[in-house]
C-alpha cells in the first residue's frame, strides 16, 4: 500500500474508534466493533476519492454540501459557523504582509517611475469603464423589467414593517464623508498604524513610495532589503497554498450557516427583485471572459477554471478583501500574470474597482424608487450614474458595505431612505454575488494589464 494510503488508512481508523469508543455505550460490543468497521471503510472511501478530485472541486462539493445541510438543519447550522469564521481568520491573517510584501517588490522590479504612472492609469482607466459599464446594464435591466413595479402593497408594508429596525441601524452605519476626505485618507499618516487596521489604500500608498524608492537606489545596496520582501512574499504564498486547502470545509460552514439562517419566504416575497440582480451578476460574469479573450486570445473555460477557486470563496466569504491572498494566487499560478501587475492591480481591485456593487446599487435605487411610484428621469438617471460610480468607489470590500453607500445614493436622487428596509431581507444572498464580481472584474483587469505589459504567460502557450 502506498504510504498516503496507509495515512488516509490509520486517520479514518483513528476517527471511528474515537468516534464510536465515545458514542453508544448501550452497544453489545460485537455491534461497536461492526460499526466502527463500517465507519473506518466509509471513510477511507471519503478521503481516498477527497484526494483524487482537484481543490476547486472539492470547494464546489463544499459549498454544495453546505447549502443542503443548512437546508436539513435549519437555523441550528449557525452552530458551524465558527468553522467558516476561522477560515476567514486564517485567510485574513495574511492580506497586509501579503499586499504590502507583494507591492514592495513589484513596484521595484516594476523598475521606473513611468511604468509605475502607465500601469496606475491603465488600471483606474478599467476599472471607470466597468463601473460606468456595469450601472449601465443595471439601469437597462430595472427599467425594462420593472422588477420594483409589481411588489404587492402587503408584502411592501411587511418588509417595511419587519426590517425597520435594522434598516436604522444601516442608516446609522453609514456616516457620510466629503470626497475630500476619502481622497485625502488615502496618504497614511502613519503606516505602521494603516497596517494594523488593515487600511488597504494606505498600505498600497505607502508601498508604492516604497518600491519606486528602493528601483532608484543603489542595486547592490538594496539587495538584501529586494532579499527580505521577495522572501516575505514567498512565505505568504506558501501559507494560502496551505490555508487554501482548508476553504472547502470553511466553505461548507459558511453556506450552511446563511443557508440555515435565510427564510426562503423572504427570497419568493422579492424574486423578481433578486432575479434581476442576480441575472445581471451572471450577465457580467459571462462578459469578462470574452472581453479577456478578445482581449488577449486566453480561453474562456481556461479564465473561468483558473479564477473558480478565488470566485467560490468570494461567494461564501461575501468579502473581496479576504478572499484577495487566493484572488492573487489563482492570478498568478492559474492565468499565468506576472507578480509586479498582479500585486498591484488586484489589491487596488479589491478596494475601489466593485462592478457588482454598482450594478447592485443602480437596479436597488430603481427598484425602491418603483415600489414609491417615484419616475426618475433621464437626469436623474445620469445622476445616479455618477453618484454610483463615486459609491462603489468608496465601497470597501467587506461583506454588508455596498448596502450602506446605497444610502448616499438614495439621499442624492431623493428616494426614500427607509426603502433600504425593503430589500435588507435578501442582502446577504445578492452579496455573495455581487463580491463574486467584484473579484472576477479585478482579475479581468490584471489580465489584460498584464497582456498590454507583455507581462502575461497565458497557460498552454509559449509567452
Ligand atoms: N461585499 C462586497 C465585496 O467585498 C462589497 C459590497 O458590495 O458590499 O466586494
Amino acid at each position: 500500500m502506498k504510504k498516503r494510503s496507509l495515512c488516509v488508512a490509520l486517520i479514518s481508523a483513528a476517527f471511528s474508534v474515537l468516534a464510536l469508543s465515545f458514542s453508544f455505550p448501550f452497544l453489545s460490543l460485537t455491534l461497536r466493533l461492526s460499526a466502527m468497521l463500517m465507519l473506518a471503510l466509509l471513510l477511507f472511501v471519503f478521503f481516498k476519492v477527497w484526494l483524487r478530485v482537484n481543490l476547486p472541486t472539492r470547494i464546489f462539493f463544499g459549498l454544495l454540501l453546505g447549502a443542503v445541510f443548512g437546508l436539513l438543519w435549519g437555523e441550528q447550522a449557525a452552530v458551524i459557523k465558527p468553522l467558516g469564521t476561522a477560515f476567514i481568520r486564517l485567510i485574513k491573517m495574511i492580506v497586509v504582509p501579503l499586499i504590502f510584501a507583494s507591492l514592495v517588490v513589484g513596484a521595484a522590479s516594476l523598475g521606473d517611475i513611468k511604468k509605475v504612472g502607465r500601469v496606475g492609469l491603465k488600471t483606474l482607466a478599467y476599472f471607470l469603464v466597468s463601473t460606468v459599464f456595469s450601472i449601465f446594464l443595471g439601469l437597462l435591466l430595472a427599467n425594462t423589467l420593472r422588477p420594483g413595479g409589481s411588489l404587492p402593497l402587503e408584502i411592501r408594508q411587511d418588509l417595511l414593517a419587519n426590517y425597520q429596525q435594522s434598516a436604522e441601524q444601516t442608516l446609522q452605519k453609514s456616516g457620510v464623508q466629503s470626497y475630500t476626505e476619502i481622497l485625502l485618507e488615502i496618504i497614511p499618516e502613519n503606516p505602521i498604524q494603516s497596517m494594523s487596521q488593515g487600511h488597504i489604500l494606505q498600505i498600497i500608498f505607502f508601498a508604492l513610495i516604497m518600491g519606486i524608492a528602493i528601483a532608484t537606489l543603489d542595486p547592490v545596496q538594496m539587495e538584501p532589503v529586494r532579499g527580505f520582501f521577495h522572501g516575505i512574499n514567498e512565505i505568504m504564498a506558501k501559507i494560502v497554498h496551505g490555508v487554501i486547502q482548508l476553504a472547502p470545509f470553511g466553505v461548507f460552514a459558511l453556506i450552511a450557516a446563511v443557508v440555515g439562517t435565510f427564510g426562503a419566504s423572504i427570497l419568493l416575497a422579492l424574486f423578481r427583485y433578486a432575479l434581476v440582480v442576480i441575472v445581471g451578476q451572471i450577465i457580467l460574469l459571462l462578459i469578462y471572459p470574452l472581453i479577456v479573450g478578445a482581449f488577449t486570445g486566453m480561453r474562456f473555460g481556461d479564465f473561468i477554471r483558473g479564477l473558480r477557486p478565488a470566485q467560490l470563496i468570494a461567494f461564501s466569504t461575501s468579502s473581496s478583501s479576504a478572499t484577495l491572498p487566493v484572488t492573487i494566487q489563482c492570478n498568478e499560478e492559474n492565468l499565468g500574470v506576472k507578480n509586479d501587475i498582479a500585486s498591484f492591480v488586484l489589491p487596488l481591485g479589491a478596494t475601489i474597482n466593485m462592478d457588482g456593487t454598482a450594478l447592485f446599487q443602480a437596479i436597488s435605487a430603481l427598484f425602491i424608487a418603483q415600489v414609491y411610484g417615484i419616475e426618475l428621469n433621464l437626469s436623474a438617471q445620469l445622476m445616479l450614474v455618477v453618484t454610483a460610480v463615486l459609491a462603489s468607489i468608496g465601497t470597501a470590500g467587506a461583506p454588508g458595505v455596498g448596502i450602506l453607500m446605497l444610502v448616499i445614493i438614495l439621499k442624492q436622487l431623493g428616494i426614500p431612505l427607509e426603502g433600504i428596509a425593503l430589500i435588507l431581507g435578501v442582502e446577504r444572498i445578492l452579496d455573495m454575488f455581487r463580491t463574486m464580481v467584484n473579484i472576477t472584474s479585478d482579475s479581468a483587469a490584471a489580465v489584460m494589464i498584464a497582456a498590454s505589459e507583455k507581462e502575461l504567460s497565458i497557460p498552454g502557450q509559449i509567452p
